[in-house]
């Protein structure tokens, strides 16, 4: 029966792309619309989020508090609820799936509507259009997020199958995606297929090294370089992963004279929040901050490209103070060497140092800090994780009021050609529909 379905969603959505695309010929944009467009998700960076990061990056020694490169782009703020059917509060597949394609669906839903019907994507539309595609993500490439603008599957939890479809759709006859980017290892090489072998006899490049991002050599690119989700930034051989990956990609695709459509996710700011984890929140969107920040560099010297910054929703309920108290000290995050799961895990694994907890953290635990973790450590390391991470909370006086996603409004960021059209207040599905428009749809 699981067989079945791909063979199903695959007939209806042939159907459904050659509604908006001769298979034949590619139809050429018919406005005056951005070459290239970049959609940048923060996944899970609700305002708290952006807020945060400027405190977490402010020079001290100043009296003024720095503007970050969010700062400068802001433009608007985006509503988020997923279809009546989910209620207010949505998580990434809907969100996904709104910022993909324009529509509102359930949570869950990747890339089909409320009765499981496929919906084409803004990236499926500019393949349509003869535009290079790509994906760059810090979670598995086949992730409810990047999932929304490629697949079309009923649930998120579906990770073969959507894996399977970025190889077996096809669009005027290519793979939907040129350049993939991202973690992925458990899903591409299975026991029942290899998908790193089916792209490569596609003639794609297979890459599974951050090393291998320079040698690039063609525009047809897939690289895995996880079993799943990358590791976190604080831990990664590569903490600006993101940037050097955006920055491949971007190479790799503008060769195109009909322009791009790329899909850039900070991914684990989201996973960070579910985690009330603050430190790897900061890393994340370092690392996120550090892609804007070269995003604005090419755009400069590429005025023709269009880049639209947003989130999916906020996570976590992250709150900039707590427990009464009037402050936030961010200082205590700034020299962390490792993240507080990574110490966990050596710590149980080989045994409880202070001083190595110390300098693993960058500061010196008090005797009582020491005594809570000595306590959780021999609980194991879940517990010892979540010790850290209370220590690390209290010092800084961070909030957090659910394991979950909130239902904030999300800022939208925009520059580029074209970026004017993102201004004020919108709905997250409104993204999706002006790209389509900014497409000639
Ligand atoms: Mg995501
Ligand atoms: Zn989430």
């Amino acid at each position: 029966m699981k067989k079945m379905i791909p063979i199903l969603m695959l007939s209806t959505l042939a159907a459904c792309s050659s509604n908006s695309a001769p298979t034949s010929s590619p139809k050429k944009p018919t406005t005056n619309g951005p070459k290239n467009i970049i959609m940048v998700v923060g996944d899970g960076m609700g305002p708290a989020y952006t807020t945060a990061y400027r405190l977490f990056k402010d020079d001290p020694t100043t009296i003024a508090i720095e503007p970050t490169v969010f700062d400068d782009i802001l433009v608007g703020r985006a509503s988020t609820a997923p279809a009546r059917v989910s209620g207010y509060v949505t998580d990434s597949a809907a969100a996904g799936t709104a910022l993909a394609t324009g529509h509102k669906s359930y949570n869950g839903a990747i890339g089909v509507d409320v009765n499981k019907a496929p919906l084409q994507s803004v990236l499926e539309y500019a393949k349509s259009l003869g535009k290079s595609t790509g994906l760059v993500v810090t979670s598995q490439i086949n992730h409810a997020t990047p999932a929304s603008y490629v697949a079309h599957v009923e649930h998120r939890n579906q990770y073969d199958l959507i894996a399977d479809q970025y190889f077996d759709q096809r669009i005027n006859g290519e793979h939907v995606v040129d350049v993939m980017l991202g973690g992925g290892w458990d899903y591409f090489i299975r026991k029942d297929r290899d998908l790193t072998q089916e792209f490569q006899q596609d003639g794609y490049q297979y890459i599974n090294d951050y090393a291998q991002l320079g040698s690039i050599k063609q525009d047809k690119v897939l690289g895995l370089f996880a079993d799943s989700g990358l590791p976190w930034a604080l831990d990664d051989k590569q903490p600006q992963r993101l940037r050097k990956m955006t920055i491949a990609a971007v190479d790799a695709l503008d060769n195109n004279e009909q322009g791009f459509f790329m899909l850039v996710e900070g991914s684990q700011i989201d996973w960070a929040g579910h985690a009330n984890d603050i430190a790897s929140a900061m890393a994340e969107m370092d690392d996120l901050a550090h892609t804007l920040t070269w995003l604005k560099d090419y755009v400069a010297s590429h005025p023709d490209t269009l880049v639209i910054v947003t989130a999916d929703h906020s996570t976590g309920g992250f709150t900039i103070a707590a427990n009464g108290e009037y402050m936030w000290q961010p200082d205590v995050l700034k020299n962390l060497k490792k993240s507080a799961q990574h110490i966990s895990k050596r710590q149980v694994k080989r045994g409880f140092s202070i001083e190595k907890i110390n300098k693993m953290l960058g500061f010196t635990l008090t005797e009582q800090e020491t005594n809570t973790l000595r306590a959780a450590h021999k609980e194991g390391k879940k517990a010892l994780y979540s010790a850290l991470k209370h220590v690390i909370d209290g010092r800084t006086n961070t909030g957090w009021t659910t394991g979950g996603h909130t239902g904030v409004d999300v800022p939208v960021f925009a520059f580029g050609q074209n970026s004017d059209v993102f201004r004020g207040q919108q709905d997250n599905t409104d993204i999706a529909k002006n790209i389509f428009k900014l497409l000639g749809k």
